[in-house]
């Protein structure tokens, strides 16, 4: 693997810290979880959008710069070393738009990706439901065949920024018949919905923090045209999955965010640290070897991908290793505060409370060491 930036990437990272250091923000954006904060990050998106940094790696018609995979790696190593604002769009540019580049048609490419490159339309993720988690495949929603589409009924919770976003895409159980037989993979299919349609609520989950975006969706036979089914209906397990893989070991955390956490951290320590906690200093240390092995390996990854590889079970190494590192970082980082860390409202505290969640989201650490036993290391099925 050779890791010697090409000139393209040289070209694209030096304008793109140039621009970054001309636009973010000088104070930090408010909350994207509360209605002021997601306008603003939806300005932000925007002001990306024009300057053509909001989708680097998408092709050009659609609003992005053809960048390869290390183009995108390194744009977002600048992003982060910026200290530039959240992404509200993540799940829509990370999740959905793969899967319409890969699945979708030339029809609701263009129809969905612009827009959504832009932030004028915000998507959320309604997968998870009240009993169907990490046994996804044991969802309940339906999608009923009607006049020109289908009608949708049932509860998705956990959705991120669903009180605020405006459209969804979510799979549904459209053929009953493969549960019974044992095959609930089966007879599901893939649509995009609007959070604004007739027959949708929308109720937010009360977080810790009081903040309201996060939400639960109850859809009573909501109307979805045939054109925003995404593949045949049927296929909707095998489209869906697809995307995961990139999200858990690619797309979703990439380096650059960890990279940059790492140095706040060693910033830090240099301020607050004690130099007889040796302890302490080894684990700031730590972070920081964890930071840079986090970025070859994902440029490992990347260099598989881009030769056609799918990252398959191996993302579940990936997602394992982020979430524990974020949880690293910040737990460090509030030890080095000392009790201040946690009263101050901190970046760092924050923070802190979002890592808690990183062994949860995007699959569970429990589920994920499950597929690397049995898949990577061939290990016989635990009891479950
Ligand atoms: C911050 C956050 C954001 C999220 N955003 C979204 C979103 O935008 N859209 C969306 O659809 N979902 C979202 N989710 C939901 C997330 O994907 C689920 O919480 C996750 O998949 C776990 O499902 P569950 O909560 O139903 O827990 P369960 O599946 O009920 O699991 C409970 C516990 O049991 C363990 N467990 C379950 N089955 C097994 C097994 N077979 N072997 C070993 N252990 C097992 C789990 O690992 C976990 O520790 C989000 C969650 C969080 C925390």
């Amino acid at each position: 693997m050779d890791l010697t930036p090409t000139a393209d990437e040289e070209r694209l990272r030096a304008e793109a810290r140039a621009w970054l250091r001309a636009h973010v923000p000088a104070a930090p954006l408010p909350s994207l979880e509360t209605a002021e904060g997601f306008a603003a990050h939806r300005a932000w998106e925007a002001e990306l959008a024009a300057a053509r940094w909001s989708v680097v790696s998408w092709p050009e018609r659609y609003g992005g710069r053809d960048a390869d995979v290390f183009g995108w790696l390194a744009f977002e190593e600048e992003y982060y070393a910026a200290g530039a604002p959240g992404r509200v769009s993540q799940n829509g540019i990370h999740l959905l738009a793969p899967t319409l580049l890969a699945h979708g048609t030339e029809e609701q490419r263009a129809r969905v990706l612009p827009p959504m490159a832009a932030g004028e339309t915000v998507w959320a993720q309604a997968w998870s439901e009240p009993e169907a988690g990490s046994d996804l495949a044991s969802l309940t929603s339906r999608a009923v065949r009607t006049d020109g589409g289908w009608l949708l009924s049932g509860q998705k919770t956990w959705s991120s920024r669903a009180a605020f976003a405006d459209r969804a895409f979510g799979i549904f159980r459209t053929d009953p018949a493969p549960v019974a037989g044992g095959r609930p993979h089966r007879g599901l299919t893939y649509l995009m919905f609007d959070l604004r349609a007739p027959g949708v609520t929308v109720r937010p989950i009360g977080r810790l923090d009081g903040k309201p975006a996060f939400a639960e969706l109850f859809l009573d036979e909501v109307f979805v045209p045939d054109a925003d089914v995404i593949g045949e209906p049927g296929q909707g397990w095998e489209i869906a999955m697809s995307a995961t893989g990139d999200e858990r070991g690619l797309t979703l955390r990439s380096p650059g965010r960890f990279l940059a956490a790492a140095d706040r951290l060693v910033r830090l320590w240099r301020t607050h640290g004690d130099p007889a906690d040796s302890a302490l200093r080894d684990r700031v240390a730590d972070a920081v070897i964890g930071a840079r092995a986090y970025r070859l390996f994902t440029a490992a990854a990347a260099s598989r991908s881009a030769a056609g590889a799918e990252l398959g079970a191996g993302s579940s190494l990936t997602k394992v290793f982020w979430s524990r590192l974020d949880l690293a970082l910040h737990e460090t980082a509030l030890d080095l505060l000392g009790p201040e860390g946690e009263l101050a409202d901190s970046a760092w505290a924050e923070g802190h409370v979002f890592s808690l969640a990183g062994p949860i989201y995007a699959g569970t650490n429990e589920i994920q060491r499950d597929i690397i036993a049995e898949r990577l290391l061939g290990l016989p099925k635990g009891r479950r």
